[in-house]
């Protein structure tokens, strides 16, 4: 089962995955890898990506987390898959949706093209969409004190178009995505998580 966690800034999708994957990890092997990265091409394409010193058109922008997509699903995931692994990824398709085809204006239709290139078939079985209002999701970044990289930088308005880009696309595939409030205690939104994913797997 390939399984993505998709949401905005601060929505909590990495810690969330990390803690469901442990309990899961209990009773099904698990694989846990992100995006964009995960392997030494896409860990370099990111690096690309997030360096402060690349002004970078929005095309390329996208192509780049395509390719970056691409060879980690070829290289890590389709493999672990294979092997009957459960595979949770931190992003995946959806971002590039959100991201670069909504809040960047590039067009959910053009995003979608490439990335169908770039995935074939391989839609996730599964995608917890974790919802939290922007302006929430920044203040929890800001508390953290988390660095910032160069595509973290980003206005308020820009964090609100994300948000509502992920709304449309869980809206668009109903099957695949479910939201899950993550405005609520951590705890309380790993405990949900958990729960869809073993109903997933039953
Ligand atoms: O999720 P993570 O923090 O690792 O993402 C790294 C950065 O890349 C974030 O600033 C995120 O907003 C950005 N990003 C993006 N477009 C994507 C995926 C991530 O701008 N398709």
């Amino acid at each position: 089962l390939f399984i993505t966690f998709e949401g905005p800034e601060g929505s909590g999708k990495s810690s969330v995955l990390t803690a469901v994957a442990a309990r899961l990890h209990k009773e099904y092997p698990v694989v846990t890898t992100r995006e964009p990265g995960g392997i030494r091409i896409s860990e370099s394409i990111r690096e690309l990506l997030l360096d402060e010193k690349n002004d970078m058109d929005y095309r390329t922008e996208a192509l780049l987390f395509a390719a970056s997509r691409r060879q980690h699903l070829v290289e890590k995931v389709l493999p672990a898959l294979l092997a009957g692994k459960l595979v949770l990824c931190d992003r995946f398709i959806d971002s590039s949706l959100a991201y670069q085809g909504y809040a960047r204006g590039v067009g959910l239709e053009d995003i979608l093209k490439i990335n169908e290139f770039a995935i074939e078939s391989h839609f996730p079985d599964l995608t917890l969409y974790l919802r939290v209002a922007p302006a929430i999701g920044l203040d929890r970044i800001a508390s953290n004190n988390r660095e910032m990289n160069r595509l973290d930088k980003e206005t308020l308005s820009f964090h609100e178009k994300v948000s509502a880009g992920y709304d449309l696309i869980a809206e668009n595939y109903p099957d695949r995505v479910v939201s899950v409030d993550a405005s609520r205690p951590l705890e309380e939104v790993i405990e949900t998580v958990y729960n869809i994913i073993i109903k997933k797997l039953k």
